[in-house]
């Protein structure tokens, strides 16, 4: 179907004491309903920055964007007027942070603060919205919902947290969640457990999910399509299944050969080496060149555009070919 959501050749940067730091420099991507992107990268790669800028919470003053669009339903939310860009904002995209703990409200119940989207956005006496809560928790899986809807956040466990926080960002049933590193803080099997939930509702609710991580292991099982960023822009995007069995970018490739495998316990794990550029003074031609294996001398002046490799499958790299067969 059409997208849901669509940025086109975004652009931001914020203006510091030391000069501009260039987040995010010409990033394209789309999700439809039921569709799950994934878009990975390492810390500072643009990826965080890229959905803040989607969710109008790019609060640092200095933060400017200079170019680009982000279509919600083929409709530019940079543009639109105020009014429409909080309706889509406050009910048709929803966003999952990392830290359920600073998110709550570590004063009022769960089931308070659950309830208070009803009532606020829905005009719901308090005890049809008391109600609404408990189905929430019940359909994130919340043991005995009912007695632990009084409970304040921090008498549950973070994987009990971060599933408050999906309910909290399902209450409003909105088209597309964008869900920021959800899972990072969580042990690694509750990790998977959240994930899964997250995937299910996702499917049930036909809802676009776009999850930011830097885990490709996390993502690899619920995920339809991957962007990996590098220095704020997309290096590399796939469906995952390609992308994990041919992929088409070194810096890709060195993603995968640094994911932990079954089959190769007790081997050392390879790790890419050297560090994310500094977005002050990104390096120039291809960004990755300073770390990347497969660096010839075109690398250190030319910008690799972003080459069709296949349908839907695209890498901005000189050698994309060699890579991919390599
Ligand atoms: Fe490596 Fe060159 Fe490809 Fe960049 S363009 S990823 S430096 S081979
Ligand atoms: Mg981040």
């Amino acid at each position: 179907g059409s997208p849901l959501l669509q940025v086109r050749d975004l652009h931001v940067e914020f203006h510091t004491r030391d000069g501009v730091v260039k987040a995010v420099n010409g990033v394209n991507y789309s999700v439809s309903a039921g569709e799950t992107l994934a878009v990975l990268g390492e810390s500072g790669s643009g990826k965080s920055v890229t959905a803040q800028a989607i969710m109008g919470i790019l609060d640092m003053p200095p933060a400017k964007i200079p170019q680009g669009e982000i279509l919600f339903r083929g409709q530019d939310m940079l543009t639109m007027s105020g009014e429409q860009r909080r309706k889509i904002r406050g009910a048709k995209i929803a966003m999952i942070f990392q830290d359920a703990l600073s998110s709550l409200n570590p004063v009022l119940s769960v089931g308070y603060q659950l309830g208070e989207m009803f009532r606020v956005h829905q005009g719901l006496s308090k005890k049809d919205a008391k109600a609404k809560a408990i189905e929430l928790m019940d359909k994130v899986k919340i043991p005995a919902a009912k007695s632990r809807v009084g409970d304040y956040p921090h008498q549950f466990s973070g994987g009990m947290r971060q599933r408050i926080m999906i309910a909290m960002a399902l209450a409003l049933e909105p088209d597309l969640i964008i869900a920021d590193e959800p899972t990072t803080a969580l042990d690694v099997t509750v990790q998977a457990q959240v994930m899964d939930l997250l995937a299910e509702l996702q499917r049930e609710y036909n809802m676009g999910l776009i999850l930011i991580t830097h885990d490709l292991g996390v993502v690899a099982d619920v995920a339809d399509k991957i962007a990996v960023m590098y220095a704020g822009r997309i290096v590399e995007h796939a469906p995952v299944g390609e992308l994990y069995k041919t992929p088409a970018h070194p810096y890709t490739r060195g993603l995968l050969d640094s994911i932990p495998r079954l089959d190769q316990k007790g081997q050392e794990l390879y790790a890419i080496k050297g560090l994310p550029p500094n977005l002050l003074n990104i390096p120039g031609g291809c960004a990755f060149h300073p770390r990347c294996p497969k660096a010839q001398d075109v690398c250190r002046t030319d910008v690799p555009a972003l080459a069709t490799v296949a349908d839907g499958r695209g890498s901005a790299c000189h050698f994309w070919k060699e890579t991919l067969h390599g």
